[in-house]
This record gives structure tokens, sequence and C-alpha cells, in this order.
């Protein structure tokens, strides 16, 4: 059975259409579709926002540990990673990983890990 690319319910009669890259992708409602054509066009703006606001990080979590200059930075990049996650859930490289996991599917594990990241990173700068 065909799923929406968006919310993931399964679709018995498919209406609606949303075109992405060329491909046209199964949407259950017109909800659904301005939500993922919405979801395209920030992806394209933001994608490359997310992926520097986690290299950057990365990188001066690493300098950090070569530097031995303590744990405290290495936790403050985790808050901001996480906080990346949250505020800018485009992970995917290409739309098309969306038919195994969907959009919103994807959007709710970014936000959970970005949550998780920024509450325990948090935790451990103010307690460390
Ligand atoms: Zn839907």
């Amino acid at each position: 059975m065909d799923t929406c690319v968006y919310c993931g319910k399964s679709i018995k009669q498919v209406d609606c259409k949303v075109k992405v890259s060329k491909k046209k992708y199964i949407v259950c409602s017109d909800v659904c579709c301005e939500n993922t054509l919405k979801y395209v066009e920030r992806d394209k703006k933001y994608k490359k926002v997310m992926y520097l606001g986690i290299f950057i990080p990365a990188v001066l979590i690493l300098f950090n540990l070569l530097l031995e200059q303590g744990m405290k930075l290495v936790y403050l990049m985790q808050v901001v990673v996480g906080i990346i996650f949250i505020l800018f859930p485009y992970p995917n490289v290409s739309f098309q990983t969306f038919s195994s996991v969907s959009v919103r599917g994807v959007i709710r594990i970014c936000r959970i890990l970005g949550i998780i990241f920024t509450i325990l990173g948090l935790y451990l700068f103010i307690t460390v």
C-alpha cells in the first residue's frame, strides 16, 4: 500500500501527488502537499546551515581535545548541535530517502535527538 510522503499515513486511493525535483510523491491531503513543498523549500535554504552547524562545533571539539582545554567547550558545542537539530531538521542528502521514513518522522527524530543533545549538554556543562 502507498503511504503519504509527509505524514506516513497509508493511502487507499491516491488523489494528490507532489512533485519534488522531477519525481512525484504521493500525499494524503492538500495540507500534506503544502507541508511537503514548504519542507523542500526550507530544506534547500537551510541544509547548509545544518551541515555547518554540525561541522564547526565538530572541528572546535576536535581542537579542544587536541589542545586539552577541558570539557566545558565540548559540552557547550553539544548544546549548539542540539539546537541546530531542533531548528534545522534537514539531515537528508536527497529527498528519495523519504520513501522509507516520512518527512514528519524525520523532523520528529531530529527534534527528539536535538532535545536530548541540548539537555544532556547543558546538564554536563553545568555540573562538570
Ligand atoms: Zn499525509
